[in-house]
């Protein structure tokens, strides 16, 4: 979607530092890191939220690029996490879906 932040910058619109790109999916850093490291790992296919996701093979291609990336980082070593906000109470802020993986620090729980 030509409108769409997410969609420009996994299209190269927007010039990125792509921590992983293929044709399915990209990764990039968040521009407002919640921890050391911050990234967001998106669907380069316009999907407005996981509420709009359920076809099982958009999880195994998502998830499994992040735990791909989460293991190239080494972040597997001390533990990370995956985070997808949904929807106005879920925190979402931006209408394409989206992987939080972050590491680095201790992550408290329960989320804000
Ligand atoms: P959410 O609140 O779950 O929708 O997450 C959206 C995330 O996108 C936030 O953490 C923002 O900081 C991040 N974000 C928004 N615009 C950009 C951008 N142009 N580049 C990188 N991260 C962005």
């Amino acid at each position: 979607m030509s409108d769409c932040i997410f969609c420009r910058i996994a299209d190269g619109e927007i010039p990125t530092d792509f921590v992983y790109r293929d044709d399915e999916v990209a990764a990039f850093r968040d521009v407002n890191p919640q921890a050391p490291t911050h990234i967001l790992v998106i669907p380069r296919q316009h999907i407005a939220s996981s509420a709009h996701a359920e076809d099982p093979s958009v999880w195994g291609m998502l998830i499994g690029r992040a735990v791909k990336i989460a293991k190239e980082l080494g972040l597997d070593e001390k533990g990370y996490r995956m985070v997808i906000n949904t929807g106005e109470q879920g925190g979402q802020t931006v209408p394409h879906l989206h992987l939080h993986l972050l590491a680095g620090r201790n992550l408290g729980w329960p989320p804000g």
